[in-house]
């Protein structure tokens, strides 16, 4: 027997996500996964293993709620954001029939949770500045049940237009779920549109603790809605998707005293981005660095797999966005800390402009 004509049709297609991990590197300056680059610590205070987890746990949702300005039942806690951005396509999505949408360059678990359930996608370029390009999405609308949206846009960095957002949620109304991906949000929770929830019943948010709270190791996000929604998409999660020890640390991580914490790391790496976006002009193999609200910047280069490899050559690992429509020869790089952002530029300022010149 042939074991892959056994698997289902899509899922022996399907490309898995190239995750930062899978893509692999080696080097001590890790700036590819948009991580923090440094590790908080926490104790486990809940020694009670032998139970099963609450499903949803109260206390968690409830100090979320309170974080992010919702209400409790406007929440539902899931295992990152990505298994969130899995679960409204298997809630909402008839797979062979209906659709979802999304406007790269962007987030690429969008259209990989979507080929591994069968489901359709409908791919409209973001424009030229990478704001929705509305009357192409307005014309691909059939059969479109999800529309996933990413503010700011990984991995461009800038934030979506809010008046091409309020369009697109009246259009849809009746119609499609929009999805906000608020991963980066954190780092300008000024550009939140949580709450604009209690005026679109079709809004989805999405957010996770991966990014500015430097946990992406214990795997938790959190997703805002319409109660309504929130009561759909608790019908297909897992029966205990949320592990103990994870509740336990984000419950800390919620903390008043921590949520202090947070800020301060969120404005380091925001002046540490500061930094870079005017010591990386000075580098010879740099063409572009485009503006950023989160916590990497996207840099067009002169030649970037060069630059790719001299900085692997460094133990310096990058994410190479060139493979994205209208990226090429960009990379993206996490800001890490002052240390590593310096030993970045002096590698760059290194490399000599390679690429092809006028
Ligand atoms: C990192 C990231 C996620 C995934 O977050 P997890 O909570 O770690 O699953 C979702 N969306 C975007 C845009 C991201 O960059």
């Amino acid at each position: 027997m042939n074991i892959q004509e056994l698997a289902r049709k899509n899922v022996q297609i399907l490309t898995p996500y190239q995750s930062a991990r899978r893509v692999g590197g080696s080097g001590d300056v890790w700036l590819n996964a948009n991580e923090f680059p440094r590790a908080p610590s926490y104790p486990l205070t809940q020694q009670t293993l032998n139970r099963y987890p609450e499903a949803q746990p109260q206390a968690l949702l409830a100090a979320y709620a309170r974080y992010a300005g919702v209400r409790d039942e406007q929440l539902m806690v899931s295992r990152g954001a990505d298994e969130a951005i899995q679960l409204l396509m298997l809630a909402f999505c008839e797979p062979d029939q209906d659709f979802i949408l999304y406007c790269p360059p962007t987030y690429g678990m969008y259209g990989v949770s979507a080929e591994t359930l069968g489901v359709g996608c409908r791919v409209i370029r973001g424009k030229t500045d990478w704001q929705l390009d509305l009357p192409a999405i307005k014309a691909a609308l059939d059969n479109v049940k999800l529309i996933y949206l990413c503010s700011p846009n990984n991995p461009t960095g800038n934030l979506l237009n809010q008046d091409d957002l309020r369009e697109l949620l009246a259009i849809t109304r009746d119609q499609a779920l929009v999805i906000v991906d608020e991963a980066y949000i954190d780092f300008c929770p000024e550009h939140s549109v949580v709450h604009w929830l209690s005026t679109y019943p079709n809004l989805v948010i999405l957010r996770t603790l991966s990014k500015a709270f430097a946990l992406a190791g214990i795997r938790c996000g959190f997703t805002m809605a319409h109660p309504d929604i929130i009561q759909i998409l608790l019908k297909v999660i897992a029966p205990y998707p949320m592990p103990t020890p994870t509740v336990d640390i984000a419950l800390q991580a919620l903390s008043e005293k921590n949520l202090e914490t947070v800020k301060n790391n969120v404005n380091e790496i925001i002046d540490n981005r500061q930094w870079l976006v005017h010591v990386l002009p000075i580098c010879d193999c740099v063409d572009q660095v485009f503006d950023s609200q989160a916590n990497w910047l996207l840099v067009r280069f002169y030649d970037s797999s060069d630059v790719f490899r001299r900085l692997s050559e460094e133990g310096i690992v990058l994410r190479d966005q060139g493979r994205q429509p209208g990226l090429r020869n960009c990379l993206r790089i996490t800001i890490g800390t002052l240390e590593e952002c310096e030993k970045t530029v002096s590698a760059l300022r290194a490399i000599p402009c390679t690429g092809s010149l006028p």
